[in-house]
């Protein structure tokens, strides 16, 4: 059963468009389970009405045309059921429905299954048999498991209008709504530009050409060099490889013979794929031809494909990335967008990210949010294929990505953007007056930095100290550990142009999502494995050489160094990092240098923390609440899956009690208590936290003036008023709309972000 549902899934997604995956499905259904019929029933949204979609072992006129109400027939029942529905002889059953049209008459057995997405019901897939039998149970679990499977493509082709194509003939290019998650708020508009990770065939994305020549070229260029490369090789080792050996570099160079996969490249090329995706293609029809092979030794030859197949791809993005061409107002769309994508394109250019993996608080979208650049994460269904080029909205504050947007939408949307313009203009005016609410409280604004060109738009937008320097930033963009010296400098530069505000700078915090090439760490379940302050007590050499950097950075300046400690989760940790800080500053002094002893402070992003917070409070001089860390660990939500991505709320009220106690604590011990998560950047948080009493908030540059606007029109009696009532309530999605409708009567309507109607 294994291999037919593989084959059937491989066969679908070989299919060239979607009406060819849906023909190609039934007949795989039909032959693989020895039905008579097999059908699908897809829901059109726009008319409530199930469409026949594609069948075999009816009549075939139908496809397309004929329609069902959605409370219709058996088909009716599955979907409302949400469930299977395995019939012996479905013309007994009071929801059988006669059609004559179609010709269900003679067939009894019936088994109807629910294709789901996201627990909506998008269609119904459908066998018949003419014998009154009852489907078996392996029957029904692999039509269940298939059906599961098929759900993204059909949610794709929903969302893409070719399910209302299927009717029409025409797929509806206006306004192509597509969601995820908010990963930088703002809005853009600009033309999409496809990025893929590099050397990674899997990751091609299928596009069509327009310069067939062109294609053919360059693809012949990039044979060519892998073929003088092979033979380099084999000359090399000519010498010292026995022959059987050598004869592997010959079978490789026959591969690469024009009536080889050359050859079927080419073909595919003049079909009008580009050469990438050509390649892409015909290595993949190989590697199944050659996964079928009984011999084990003409087997195992499908690595040496796939290792060609590799080689030529390298070529082939080699030529392009050197001609890689970024448009004005570049929205830069990826299955993953990587900070390195990022650092490829001039910043001038890129108007708005959308990745269909990741989640708000994936590493891109922080960056994305201290470049200021509108990002949309986790917009799974949106068709790369399909878009390239074409005209986007990336609606950051709604997460809402609108592909081919009609002139009234756009006409909107570009409403919004002036507003917002205005608004950021006004807020310029800010950057020398104090964070201080209307009743004098002062609020300490510090930003988290990470990226080089921070440091410029932090101070442009009146940061008064660092409150998060991210150090695994400079360690990302090398390929060894950096030097104490070279570490020194970089954060030299940040303490000096900060002088005298104080600079908080984080301990080496890798492991998670965040990988060193050059120090990579493979773990089943790395979120709760070696991360941030494990890796560095297991290598006190990195911690120390990092915190003498930092101790020795700071010499002769009056501005107070801050060492703060990422993944606490016990005081046995704080008291081993402490002593190697300790040891750290003397050894620094010991070398003559005048340098004062830095203050140590805790990351709280683990539960644990939480509840010993006063504990850890006692031994440190400061707590920071890591809320990114925190929320993540306390509702057990993936921070970068988009599945979970609507279940990670701030605003959840065990979160909101957490932050609260994490606040009395500190105090309760006499030290103060920051945070540098992202919540401290959104409006709802800002005012909720300083309700509870945090000194610092430290956020992104971007967000700064804003939250300092909102600051300085509102009362921290109010805020505590909001901080009383919200504790009482026991669900975030009340949460949300409270602090929403308080901010508008508070006057702050202008940070509740609004969509276009
Ligand atoms: C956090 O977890 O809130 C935090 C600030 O750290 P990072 O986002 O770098 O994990
Ligand atoms: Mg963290």
């Amino acid at each position: 059963m294994l291999g037919a549902l593989r084959q059937i899934v491989n066969d679908v997604a070989d299919a060239g468009s979607f009406r060819e995956a849906l023909n190609v499905l039934v007949v795989d259904v039909q032959e693989a389970l020895g039905t008579e019929v097999c059908s699908i029933y897809l829901i059109n949204r726009a008319r409530d009405r199930f469409l026949f979609a594609a069948n075999e072992g009816l009549n075939q006129d139908y496809i397309g045309q004929f329609t069902l109400a959605i409370d219709e027939g058996l088909v009716g029942l599955v979907a409302e059921r949400a469930q299977p529905i395995n019939l012996k002889n479905a013309l007994d059953h009071p929801r059988f429905r006669y059609l004559p049209q179609i010709g269900e008459e003679p067939f009894h057995a019936f088994l109807g299954v629910p294709i789901i997405h996201h627990r909506n019901v998008l269609g119904v897939l459908v066998v018949q048999q003419r014998e009154e039998r009852r489907f078996d149970e392996s029957e029904e679990a692999f039509l269940v498991t298939l059906a599961a499977q098929l759900a993204t493509l059909i949610a794709h082709a929903a969302a893409t209008g070719e399910v209302v194509a299927l009717t029409s003939g025409d797929v509806p290019r206006e306004n192509q709504v597509y969601r995820g998650v908010g990963g930088s708020p703002g809005i853009a508009i600009g033309t999409a530009v496809i990025v893929h990770p590099l050397a990674d065939l899997n990751a091609v994305p299928e596009r069509e050409t327009d310069n067939i020549i062109q294609e053919l070229l360059i693809f012949d260029v990039a044979v060519e060099a892998v073929r003088a490369d092979i033979r380099r090789i084999s000359e090399q080792f000519g010498g010292s490889l026995p022959a059987e050996e050598l004869a592997l570099f010959d079978v490789y160079l026959h591969m690469l013979d024009d009536t080889a996969i050359p050859g079927d490249v080419r073909d595919r090329i003049r079909l009008g794929q580009w050469a990438q995706g050509a390649l892409k293609q015909v290595i993949r029809e190989h590697l199944r031809t050659f996964e079928q092979m009984e011999d084990p030794y003409l087997k195992e030859r499908g690595a040496d494909v796939k290792d060609l197949g590799l080689r030529v791809l390298v070529y082939l993005q080699d030529s392009r990335q050197k001609k890689q061409f970024f448009p004005e107002n570049t929205i830069l769309i990826g299955e993953d967008v990587t900070p390195g994508m990022l650092a490829n394109i001039p910043s001038e250019k890129l108007a708005g990210i959308v990745a269909l993996r990741g989640s708000g608080n994936s590493h891109v979208a922080i960056l994305a949010r201290s470049l200021g650049v509108p990002a949309v994460m986790g917009a799974l269904d949106v068709p790369l294929y399909a878009v390239e080029n074409s005209v986007v909205v990336v609606d950051g504050f709604y997460g809402e990505v609108n592909v081919h947007p009609s002139k009234r939408v756009l006409d909107q949307y570009r409403e919004l953007i002036a507003e917002e313009e205005e608004f950021v203009a006004e807020l310029e005016t800010l950057r020398d007056l104090p964070s201080e609410t209307t009743d004098g409280a002062r609020v300490r604004l510090w930003v988290n930095i990470g990226l080089a060109g921070d440091i410029t738009r932090s101070l442009d937008r009146g940061a008064e100290g660092i409150g998060l320097f991210r150090t695994e930033v400079p360690f990302m963009t090398k390929d060894r550990f950096p030097t104490e010296e070279e570490q020194r400098q970089i954060y030299r530069d940040h303490m000096t142009a900060f002088e005298p505000r104080p600079v908080t700078m984080r301990t080496l915090d890798i492991g998670g999502d965040k990988a060193l090439s050059y120090f990579p760490i493979e773990e089943d379940n790395p979120f709760l494995g070696w991360r941030g302050i494990r890796v560095t007590l297991d290598h006190p050499e990195i911690f120390l050489i990092q915190t003498r950097a930092m101790i020795k950075a700071n010499a002769g300046l009056r501005g107070l160094l801050r060492i703060m400690l990422p993944m606490i989760s016990g005081v046995a940790e704080v008291e081993e990092a402490t002593r190697l800080i300790m040891r750290a500053h003397q050894e620094v002094c010991e070398e003559g240098l005048d340098v004062k002893r830095p203050q140590i402070g805790v990351m709280i992003e683990v539960p644990a923390a939480v509840y010993q917070a006063r504990a850890l409070a006692r031994r440190v001089d400061f707590l920071a609440v890591g809320s990114n860390d925190l929320t993540q660990y306390m509702l057990a939500v993936d921070r970068n899956n988009p599945r979970v991505a609507n279940l990670y709320k701030e605003v959840h009220p065990a979160v909101l009690q957490a932050l609260r106690e994490v606040a009395q604590a500190g105090h309760a011990e006499g030290k103060p208590v920051g945070i540098c998560g992202e919540f401290a950047g959104t409006p709802f948080g800002a005012v909720l936290l300083i309700g509870m009493g945090y000194d610092v908030l430290s956020m992104n540059a971007t967000n700064l003036p804003r939250i300092k606007w909102v600051i300085r029109n509102m009362s921290m009696a109010r805020a505590r008023r909001m901080v009383a009532k919200v504790l009482k309530m026991d669900d975030p999605a009340r949460i949300e709309e409270f602090m929403q409708q308080e901010l508008i009567d508070a006057g702050l309507g202008r940070v509740v972000p609004r969509h276009h109607e």
